[in-house]
């Protein structure tokens, strides 16, 4: 099974994927931890380039998607082949939400690029981790420098924020939308009910 986390920066996502890739281990699934941008050698990158150079916003999510063909093709595909379990720390819905929603690059460029990169292959679950824009500022002030994207202004993350919860709508199947205003624990005990539900 492929499970992604997402949600804005701040939102908490990081700090409960090594839980849920503990609790799949003891469980005694195989568990391929991995992230994006990045995920590969040429990814991390790229990665590196995409969060520190200025760029023309379309560079911006046409790298997005050259990290996540290389990741798909050399880490998420043969893992999920030999039927070990994929958790990544954000994939194309996080393009979606920053590219599209954030910077308002068109979705249907967006949409086009996701056919071509990957027609067929869809997570079976997407956590999204949502909190308040100022719970969200909070936390982020609080614990480190922060990158190009995560110094932009509150209405680039309203939007980013409000295209997530968009997708969410859309795409009720596998999206799970985690209040992560809430205590550690409480978020822990949910994960640990999606999980076992899996
Ligand atoms: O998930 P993580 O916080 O490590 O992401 C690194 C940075 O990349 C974040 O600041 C996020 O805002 C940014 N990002 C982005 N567009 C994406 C994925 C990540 O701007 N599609």
């Amino acid at each position: 099974k492929f499970i992604t986390f997402e949600g804005i920066d701040g939102a908490g996502k990081s700090s409960h994927i090594d839980f849920v890739a503990s609790l799949l281990r003891r469980a005694g699934r195989t568990v391929v931890h991995t992230r994006e941008p990045g995920g590969t050698p040429l990814g991390e990158k790229l990665r590196e380039l995409v969060l520190h150079e200025k760029m023309h916003l379309e560079t911006e999510a046409l790298l997005m998607f050259a990290s996540r063909r290389e990741h798909i093709a050399q880490v998420i595909g043969p893992a999920l082949e030999r039927g070990d379990w994929v958790i990544s720390d954000r994939f194309t819905d996080a393009t979606f939400a920053y590219q599209g929603g954030g910077r308002h690059l068109d979705l249907k460029k967006l949409e086009a690029l996701e056919q071509w990169v990957h027609p067929k292959l869809q997570p079976d679950l997407t956590l999204l981790f949502d909190v308040p824009l100022e719970v969200a500022r909070a936390r982020l002030d609080a614990t480190r420098t922060l990158d190009r994207f995560e110094q932009e202004k509150a209405d680039f993350f309203a939007a980013t924020r409000n295209e997530y919860l968009r997708r969410a709508d859309q795409f009720p199947n596998r999206f799970r939308v985690i209040d992560s205003t809430r205590s550690m624990e409480q978020v822990q005990q949910q994960l640990q009910e999606i999980v076992a539900n899996l």
